[in-house]
């Protein structure tokens, strides 16, 4: 009995490591791909994994070493991608895990890019504006000799912005000696960056939802919509679905929830948020996060943290379309119970791309050296992510499979066949 228990904590356990959940995944997605064993071994882990210690001289004169990771998990493709993160909740194995998904994500949308993704364990909201400039040329001295335009070119990601890839260029132009904007995305405008950057992951969501729901018929026009998180993901989506016609119910932050059954004025809420995604301490009449995600509604956009909707909550989800704008909110569990109530889930590997498919356009612009309008780039993302989106449906229709699982086939496939025409496998 007791042995029993201690099973069913470890799988409970290993439902909430989000690097479990998708080495399992990709196990399950190379199988059915025809992958033999080693494919896997080669791709469960990034090739590379830097840890770093980054000393930062603070604002009161003393030296605090700082701690920062970067992955580069794949690239057979072509040189790696993804962001940085400054959280206190940074980790190895969660760098590793985001670094996968890059990939995954790089191969669904179609990119020459494998996935990347870097870390520092800081805690942004406690450090002043020189502090934070210190600690970002400082991670990139400190990871200087692995990424570059042509090797790994990293961006913005929770709690990171313009400013500090503008910091990280300038560093990295310098210990280049050549200006490099090519070495990082999400740069402000005047500095190479690109049109529709900031909104790109809310508007690849958008298009997901769009597609979504034509697949189940329903019309956005008066649906109504509870988006969890508040922050750059959430809030510009929720602002979309707004002017989409669509009633926007619930938002939430990390303090709480609002509902409203007649819709929220997200015009109101985008005005009154501060930079961290927070709203809500603002109101009394708030709810918990738990009773948003079981409000009942025709979409739910989890676009906060991970392991929100799990076998706990699932069965009481009530949205007939849940779109994943956070990364891994939804444990492999409750992908399948979700699926099995018929709920079309659109995984994150696919609703949360258009970061990463701007991001590219940003770096094509830096190599060309000619820059497109917001319109060009908008046409561009909506032609990737609409033909990205319904290769993952017809591949989880024709091969019986969950999004979840079509979307990491189609995701690893690429990548697979680089390894191989390369010789590694
Ligand atoms: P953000 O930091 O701008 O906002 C996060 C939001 O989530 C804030 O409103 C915060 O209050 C809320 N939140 C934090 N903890 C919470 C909790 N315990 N319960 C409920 N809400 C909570 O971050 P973001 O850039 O919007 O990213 C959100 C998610 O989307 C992350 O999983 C991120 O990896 C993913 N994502 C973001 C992008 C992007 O371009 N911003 C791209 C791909 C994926």
């Amino acid at each position: 009995m007791v042995a029993e228990k201690g099973k069913e904590n470890h799988q409970a356990s290993d439902q909430h490591d989000v690097l479990k959940s998708t080495q399992t995944v990709i196990h399950l997605a190379l199988d059915k791909l025809g992958y033999s064993e080693e494919v896997y071994e080669l791709l469960k882990e990034p090739i590379r994994m830097l840890t770093v210690k980054i000393p930062v001289r603070m604002d009161d004169g003393k030296v605090k070493v700082f701690t920062g990771y970067r992955a580069q998990h794949n690239d057979a493709v072509g040189p790696t991608k993804g962001g940085i993160r400054f959280h206190p909740n940074v980790s190895e194995k969660e760098v590793k895990a985001l670094s996968i998904w890059m990939s995954l994500k790089c191969g669904i949308v179609d990119l020459p890019y494998g996935g990347g993704k870097g870390g520092i364990i800081c805690d942004p909201r406690d450090m002043s504006f020189r502090e934070l400039e210190r600690l970002s040329r400082g991670y990139v001295r400190a990871i200087s000799q692995i990424v570059g335009p042509s090797k790994d070119i990293p961006a913005p990601d929770v709690f990171t912005n313009s400013q500090i890839m503008a910091w990280m260029m300038d560093e990295y132009s310098r210990i280049d000696e050549y200006n490099s904007p090519g070495f990082i995305t999400g740069k402000p405008l005047v500095l190479g960056g690109s049109h529709g950057r900031e909104t790109a992951t809310a508007k690849g969501v958008t298009i997901c939802i769009h597609e979504a729901a034509k697949k189940k018929g329903i019309k956005l026009e008066g649906a109504r919509v509870v988006v969890q998180g508040f922050g750059n993901a959430g809030s510009f989506l929720a602002k979309f679905m707004h002017d989409a016609g669509a009633k926007v119910i619930g938002i939430s932050d990390a303090y709480g929830g609002l509902h409203d059954e007649n819709g929220l004025d997200i015009d109101y809420l985008l005005d009154r948020r501060d930079s961290f995604g927070t709203v809500t301490k603002l109101f009394n009449n708030t709810i918990s996060n738990e009773e948003l995600l079981e409000l009942d509604c025709d979409i739910l956009v989890p676009a906060a943290i991970e392991n929100q909707i799990t076998d706990k909550n699932a069965h009481n989800i009530r949205a007939s379309i849940v779109v994943e704008a956070a990364n891994g909110p939804t444990t492999l569990d409750a992908t399948k119970i979700l699926t099995e109530r018929g709920i079309l889930l659109v995984p994150d590997v696919l609703a949360s791309s258009g970061g990463v498919t701007v991001s590219y356009f940003e770096w094509v612009q830096n190599n060309q050296g000619y820059y497109w309008t917001e319109e060009e780039v908008e046409e561009k993302l909506e032609k990737i992510l609409v033909s990205s989106f319904n290769n993952v449906y017809e591949t989880s229709q024709t091969r019986r499979v969950d999004m979840r699982l079509a979307a990491y086939m189609v995701g690893v496939r690429k990548m697979a066949e680089a390894c191989r025409f390369r010789g590694w496998i």
